[in-house]
């Protein structure tokens, strides 16, 4: 029997939603389990689809995510409101497919403890806390260059059209096994240099941020902030677990980025 859970952004038109998509689903004799779902509903916006991704990370093989948008971008919340018992009555007879997208491996080492695993859905950046951010990047352990600036945006595909793209990054098919290193406003001139253009790796490449002379940083993956003292080097690889979507109708990734950022009419 298919189990769902519900993750609501917890205003009044998302939870009124979440209260109707919860009797619907059991109605059609879904099972009401928050803890180990096979079909994760998102109402709210792509900010709600993180939380659920991140509350399910434990069992990603699992589970398939689908997001309705009450109000706000959607780029991965692609339901409306209006379309809940179209979506209720796919969920009941299982008419969809599960695409599978790439994720962001994040891998913090530490001098004096051990290294943590991070997964990202959207990304992970890197910024010093209160001075210019100074980090070597070394690309298949080669040192590549001396980054001084803001910060450093790592994305993963999906993730390309969120905070990589306000930087000027590369919006990148979700299905390609990719991850992009976007600068935050380096230092360019006769002393200091960076390549300044975003890169893009594929699946085998490993790009590590090793500091130079401060170790305290500012890691963000996805919404989730992380405050660092004892960084030794922080890696990036594409992960091997993947992220699951239950697509019910095509939305081909384009017509979803020209809806998003040009024009939805
Ligand atoms: P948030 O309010 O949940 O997200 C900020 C905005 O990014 C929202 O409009 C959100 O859409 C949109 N968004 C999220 N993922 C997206 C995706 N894959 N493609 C296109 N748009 C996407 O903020 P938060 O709680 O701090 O969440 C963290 C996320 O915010 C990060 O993963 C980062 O990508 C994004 N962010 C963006 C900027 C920027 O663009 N300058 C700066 C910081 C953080 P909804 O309105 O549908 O939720």
């Amino acid at each position: 029997m298919t189990s769902f859970a519900i993750q609501s952004r917890r205003d009044a038109q998302s939870n009124e939603l979440a209260e109707l998509a919860t009797a619907y689903l059991q109605e059609f004799g879904l099972t009401h389990d928050e803890e180990e779902p096979d079909i994760v509903l998102s109402i709210g916006g792509d900010g709600t689809l993180l939380h659920a991704f991140h509350r399910y990370i434990h069992r990603l093989d699992k589970v398939a995510f689908v997001g309705i948008h009450t109000g706000h971008l959607g780029f991965y919340a692609d339901w409306k409101p209006s379309e809940l018992e179209k979506l209720v009555l796919s969920i009941a007879k299982k008419d969809f497919n599960v695409v599978e997208y790439p994720l962001l491996q994040v891998n913090v080492h530490r001098h004096h403890s051990e290294t943590s695993h991070y997964l990202a859905l959207n990304e992970a950046t890197i910024k010093s806390p209160d001075v210019t951010l100074v980090m070597d990047v070394e690309l298949n352990g080669t040192q590549f260059e001396r980054f001084r600036g803001d910060g450093l945006c790592v994305s993963t595909p999906s993730g390309s059209t969120a905070y990589n793209k306000a930087l000027g990054g590369a919006i990148i098919h979700p299905t390609l096994p990719a991850f992009q290193l976007t600068e935050m406003a380096s230092i360019n001139n006769r002393v200091f240099r960076t390549v300044g253009s975003s890169l893009v790796f594929p699946a085998h490449h490993t790009c590590v941020l090793k500091p130079v002379n401060d170790q305290r940083f500012t890691i963000t993956v996805d919404h989730i902030q992380l405050t660092e003292a004892d960084v030794k080097s922080i890696a990036f690889n594409v992960a091997t677990e993947r992220v699951r979507f239950a697509r019910f109708r095509p939305f081909p990734f384009w017509e979803r980025v020209h809806d998003s950022f040009i024009s939805n009419e």
